[in-house]
């Protein structure tokens, strides 16, 4: 066992003596129902622990918990200035604990435990500790209003939380895409019921307990593990005012469907096919390091994952090549191992659909030209190797759908003027890359891409400063930024006859 993660055997002890809980109103319980289910290790595929199993009735505790906690003085009259130290406080435990987290993680996802804590359980801390600096900055403005009477009217603006917060998430990245929801959700003063994705329990339930421990009243973030009914529960029940998921597309339609109920307020951020579109004049070794750990980081299961390749055919096979060479020098393995950096897809079910749309590929013309399945030296676990299928074209499924694997399916061009109607045909928007050294080609393209995120000449750059999320059917509504604070509030015009 590495010494850096060494607490991970302890760990897995720990976990596996007793089923781990909901969190309602600031306590581990079991669900009603008293039903739990596994979550694995996609390393090896055993089981980790039990986890409880939430249903509709544990749902419903969770909303009335979190209603009481939303109207309570001490969370409701907490100051701006205290809302802020709360947040800073849990980023301080977050970061005491981040080896732990990033083990967790490793164990319950698959991913590798050093990049995890690098890039995740650091960009979580870095999430909280951004918006912990909104509460005292969050406000409304005054306007100047000219009513047709005349009348002397002070008119002003204010923000207030949204309220109740069903939180969705996804396993992919499952402490950062809770913390992108939680860090702005209670800086706006809003309560929360996160629902971590049945794959990976684990972090969702720690951060929750990170967060009592800092501080954050009862009642004011509570976790309901458990499977795609207990999110349909959530989005169905009339005391949630606002649902954020984060997840597939077909389940987003479901969400929007589902919040008709009583008109909740919806944000989504969904699936993507993002281009990465090569000009004959690039960086080619800048291009293929970035382009391989664009497909190939977090083994392709990034919403993000640049997975559409649009290379000019007179560099194609020499870019091929070097993003092969990148593939190559990849370490793949049990993600305890500190010198992993490609590990297993998160279960059995992701390996059989990402292995189906390889076949699918095959048989629709497209060549394997590394990488297809298993590697032959791992035979226990759900791991997949780096995956290109070249002479891929337009109408192929491997081009237009979401594979969420280690895939990278890759078209070759000629027509500039055709380029841009290739990398816009897709359902998807949510972000691109573009590769030149012609700055003035750069910026014309970014103008011209259907997409919420454009990269020019990097790749997969996210910063809580900047707006995320995605055009078309990439979802509804930004992440991070201001725009994030403004999904957890609403704002109230005030009219004040001053005559
Ligand atoms: P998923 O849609 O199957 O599940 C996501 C979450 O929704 C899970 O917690 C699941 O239990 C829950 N869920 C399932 N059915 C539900 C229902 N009917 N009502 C409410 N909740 C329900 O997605 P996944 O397989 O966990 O994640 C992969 C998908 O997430 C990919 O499509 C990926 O692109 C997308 N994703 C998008 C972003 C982004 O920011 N745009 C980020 C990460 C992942």
């Amino acid at each position: 066992m590495p010494t850096s993660f060494a607490k991970a055997e302890s760990l897995g002890a720990d976990l596996a003596r007793a089923p781990r809980g909901l969190i309602i109103g600031g306590k581990s319980v079991q669900a009603v129902s008293g039903k739990t289910f596994a979550t694995v290790n996609p390393a090896t595929g055993k089981e980790i622990c039990q986890v409880a199993e939430g249903g509709a009735e544990d749902v419903d505790l969770a909303v009335k918990a979190a209603r009481q906690a939303l109207v309570d003085p001490a969370w409701a009259n907490m100051s701006a200035v205290d809302r802020s130290l709360l947040l800073n406080r849990l980023a301080d435990l977050i970061e005491r604990d981040a080896a732990e987290l990033a083990v967790l993680e490793c164990i319950d996802n698959g991913k590798p435990a050093t990049l995890t804590q690098a890039v995740e359980i650091e960009g979580s801390i870095k999430t909280f500790r951004y918006f912990a600096g909104w509460p005292t900055k969050f406000g409304g403005e005054t306007l100047p209003v000219s009513p047709r009477s005349g009348a002397k009217i002070l008119n002003y603006t204010v923000r207030e939380p949204v309220g109740v917060c069903g939180l969705i998430v996804p396993w992919n990245y499952p402490m950062s895409m809770a913390a992108w929801k939680v860090a702005p959700a209670l800086a706006a003063g809003c309560t929360v019921i996160l629902k971590p994705a049945e794959q990976t329990p684990l972090t969702a339930l720690r951060l929750a307990e990170l967060a009592l421990e800092a501080g954050v009243p009862e009642g004011v973030f509570n976790v309901i593990t458990g499977f795609g009914e207990a999110g349909a529960a959530l989005v169905d029940h009339p005391g949630v005012d606002k649902v954020a998921f984060t997840g597939s597309t077909a389940v987003g339609k479901a969400i929007v469907r589902g919040s008709t109920v009583n008109l909740k307020k919806v944000s989504l951020e969904l699936g993507g096919k993002s281009p990465q579109i090569v000009l004959p004049d690039a960086d080619l070794d800048a291009a293929a390091a970035s382009i391989a750990a664009g497909i190939f980081f977090n083994q392709g299961q990034t919403c993000t994952a640049g997975s559409r390749l649009y290379a000019h055919s007179s560099i194609h096979d020499d870019l091929l090549a070097r993003i092969a060479d990148q593939a190559a020098q990849l370490t793949i393995g049990n993600g305890l191992d500190p010198s992993v950096n490609f590990g297993p897809l998160v279960s059995q079910e992701q390996w059989d659909q990402v292995s189906s749309y390889v076949e699918i590929g095959k048989n629709e013309g497209a060549d394997i030209m590394i990488g297809g399945g298993r590697p032959a030296d791992l035979s226990e676990g759900y791991f997949f190797q780096p995956t290109i299928m070249t002479n891929a074209g337009c109408d192929m499924r491997i081009v237009r759908e979401e594979i969420f694997g280690p895939v990278l399916s890759a078209l070759s061009w000629d027509d500039a003027d055709d380029l841009v109607a290739q990398a816009n045909d897709s359902d998807f928007g949510l972000s691109a890359g573009i590769w030149t050294n012609d700055i003035k080609q750069g910026h014309r393209l970014a103008s011209q891409v259907k997409a919420g995120t454009v990269w020019v000449n990097c790749f997969n750059l996210v910063d809580n400063a900047t707006p995320f999320g995605g055009f078309k059917q990439s979802g509804w509504g930004r992440e991070h930024g201001r725009q994030a604070m403004e999904l957890y509030s609403e704002i109230k015009s005030v009219w004040v006859n001053l005559s």
